[in-house]
């Protein structure tokens, strides 16, 4: 399988969702890493009481995320060497799981298993929520596209509020293990000030128990709209940061996103993104899309307006899943997705940004296709 023929299965398994059969499921959880819903659910069914795997690897090392469907044409299943793919029954490759970390089966000094405060993405991303809320559901503003809240509720799998001293505690763990090479955080949208204290301590806390200096990672916090917010980021020591703009084209934002669209406009982030470029340097501030919910056309004017600024793009392939507003709908074809993602690996190789090296790298999104067209481009 040649690698534009592995980003198009990819784009694929992503739209289309994947089963795998009883034996294909042995060692889920014991052996091989399992879905611990860290943060939003992206399978298309919710599967209470059954283990799947968080994310697989395609031949060439892609890494493409576990999103179940039982109607899906693919169909992971057990052979006598391991894990083949299957489409209806024409075997495509082989797959392998990803190996479960040692830590999921540790204690923090406070008791509580370590796997409940601290996931890993793909092959070395380590992934801290840091709150499973978000204030929009209570005003039923919530964006279209999103589960945060059904997902908690249906698999109470994670803490929703973890102790700074655990969340450092665990990334301690990781790294001494050698699974994680960078970290990832996030949170639902709250108080902006609460935030930044909370960040900051959290970033100290990991400093203090791993003796790194500067974090390798990337902050994904509620949108900062003044220079203030992104040098407290700064200075709390994370290296990277993000903004989750979620949607380009300005009326599909407020009408898919009413809370956050309410709260900080199109211009505010960019607002944000040019203050980011210039305090965390070219390569090192990313605009987060939902890829699927918008026009092409707009989606790579957001693309190249982004990489104009001198910040990296991360689209991810949309999921109508359950518990979204957005439930049931459809997602576009995989080969639309191909195409676009092609056309916006253009862009992103023409601006000459520096690849971030502290996250969204083609080993940790198993749900965005982008580093996997960059690769295409020789561009890791
Ligand atoms: S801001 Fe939108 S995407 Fe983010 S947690 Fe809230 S509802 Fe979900």
């Amino acid at each position: 399988m040649n690698p534009i023929e592995t980003l198009k299965l990819k784009a694929d398994l992503l739209v289309e969702g994947v089963r795998a059969g009883g034996e294909a499921l042995e060692g889920l959880g014991t052996i091989h890493k399992e879905q611990n819903h860290g943060l939003f659910g992206w399978d298309f069914e919710d599967h209470v009481g059954t283990k799947l795997p968080d994310d697989f690897v395609l031949p060439g090392g892609t890494i493409v995320q576990f999103r179940k469907n039982s109607r899906s044409p693919f169909k992971v299943r057990r052979c006598t060497n391991g894990l083949d793919l299957y489409r209806l029954e024409e075997r495509l490759c082989e797959v392998n799981w990803l190996p479960r970390p040692e830590f999921y089966d540790k204690k923090t000094l406070g008791g509580n298993p370590m796997v409940r405060i601290g996931q890993i993405g793909g092959e070395d991303c380590l992934f801290f929520c840091y709150q499973n809320h978000c204030s929009y559901f209570a005003k039923k503003q919530q964006c279209l596209f999103c589960n945060l809240a059904s997902t908690s509720d249906t698999y109470d799998s994670v803490l929703r509020k973890k102790e700074v001293r655990e969340i450092g505690e665990v990334a301690s763990a990781a790294l001494e293990e050698g699974v994680a090479r960078h970290v990832l955080l996030t949170g639902g949208c709250f108080n902006r000030q609460r935030e930044i204290d909370l960040v900051r301590d959290i970033m100290a806390s990991i400093s203090a128990q791993t003796g790194l200096e500067g974090i390798p990672g990337t902050i994904l916090p509620s949108p900062a709209v003044g220079l203030d917010d992104v040098l407290a980021y700064n200075e709390a020591g994370i290296r990277a940061i993000g903004f989750s703009m979620e949607i380009w084209d300005e009326a599909l934002y407020a009408a898919i996103c009413p809370g956050k669209a309410g709260a900080v406009s199109h211009d505010d982030f960019l607002q944000g993104i040019r203050m980011a470029v210039e305090v965390f340097g070219e390569g090192n501030v990313y605009g987060v899309f939902v890829m699927g919910l918008e026009p092409r056309k707009t989606f790579l004017e957001g693309v190249r307006e982004i990489t104009f600024l001198g910040a990296n793009v991360v689209p991810f392939v949309w999921s109508p899943n359950p518990g979204s507003l957005l439930e049931g709908h459809r997602a576009p074809t995989a080969e639309w997705y191909v195409e676009t993602v092609l056309e916006a690996a253009e862009i992103v190789y023409a601006a000459d940004i520096p690849p971030g090296t502290e996250n969204h790298c083609y080993r940790c999104d198993g749900n965005s296709l982008l580093h996997d067209a960059l690769r295409l481009r020789g561009i890791e």
